[in-house]
């Protein structure tokens, strides 16, 4: 498998220049996995991929620069007609529901999770039929951030 890792942002919250952290994975030059979606993530994205959109995504943790542009994801998805896999902890998925659903409506007799697509994960999932495993790493309150691997390929926390 060819497998190419590529850092959108390096940064923190606050340093915008440096953007978000995210990482996108491409496979054969085309992206396969996106690693967090902060604010500014999908603008960096579409500079690199112009008029697309990550076909999934592996949320890290629920801190708003890891996950303050999924709102915007939505709405992208929403009018493009896609439905970008989101893939993670089964343990975050009420926080990101608490999160997202603050901002975003069920409207057009359609649910926000219909869009963007919600994959729980516990301890691996597969992605296009490739296996990753997830580790809670220490990063804020225990079991509340998570690590990305391929074994043979990979380690991101
Ligand atoms: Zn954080």
């Amino acid at each position: 498998m060819d497998l190419t890792a590529t850092f959108l942002g390096v940064g923190n919250a606050r340093a915008t220049s440096l953007g978000n952290a995210s990482m996108i994975i491409e496979h054969n030059d085309a992206p396969w996995l996106l690693v967090d979606c902060g604010f500014d993530t999908l603008d960096r994205y579409q500079a690199r991929y112009p008029t697309s959109l990550p076909p999934a995504v592996f949320i890290t943790h629920c801190h708003f620069d890891h996950i303050g542009g999924l709102e915007q994801l939505y709405f992208l998805a929403r009018f493009a007609n896609k439905k970008p896999v989101i893939y993670i902890s089964h343990l975050l998925v009420s926080t990101l529901v608490s999160v997202l659903g603050n901002t975003l409506l069920a409207e057009g007799h359609e649910n926000v999770w219909d869009v963007l697509n919600i994959v729980p994960v516990q301890h691996t999932f597969f992605h296009q039929g490739i296996k990753l495993h997830i580790y809670p790493v220490r990063h804020h309150a225990p079991t509340s951030a998570f690590s990305l691997h391929m074994p043979g390929a990979f380690f991101y926390t």
